[in-house]
């Protein structure tokens, strides 16, 4: 998608720092990290969000989910967290799906 930031980045149109690739989904550091780390984890491919999935994007997602369990493994969590936030009225900013990865502190429960 032209218009859309994590497509740019994807596609190296954009800077980021990129610390996995493969044929589904891209890693890259958080410009604006809100723990120690925070990775987010996006499919290669354009998809807004959890909104309107199909039965077919649950590879696609689970995907999302296993880079996030080998990332933190690579990076020695012992805790960490997994969120994808949805629509305005969770957070949501970037209107191309992305998991977060967050840990490196202790996390509070519930979530703001
Ligand atoms: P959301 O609020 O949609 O769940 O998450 C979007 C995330 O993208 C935010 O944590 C924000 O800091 C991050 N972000 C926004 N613009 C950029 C950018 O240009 N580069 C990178 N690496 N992260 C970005
Ligand atoms: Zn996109």
């Amino acid at each position: 998608m032209d218009d859309c930031l994590f497509c740019k980045i994807v596609a190296k149109k954009l800077p980021a720092q990129v610390i996995y690739e493969d044929d589904d989904a891209v890693a890259f550091e958080d410009i604006h990290p809100q723990a120690p780390t925070h990775t987010l984890i996006v499919p290669r491919h354009h998809v807004a969000g959890l909104k309107g999935l199909s039965h077919d994007d649950g590879a696609l997602v689970g995907r999302l989910m296993v880079v996030a369990s080998q990332l933190a493994r690579k990076k020695g969590l012992e805790s960490f967290r997994t969120v994808i936030n949805t629509g305005p009225g969770a957070g949501q900013t970037v209107f191309h799906l992305h998991l977060h990865l967050l840990g490196g502190r202790p996390m509070g429960w519930p979530p703001g």
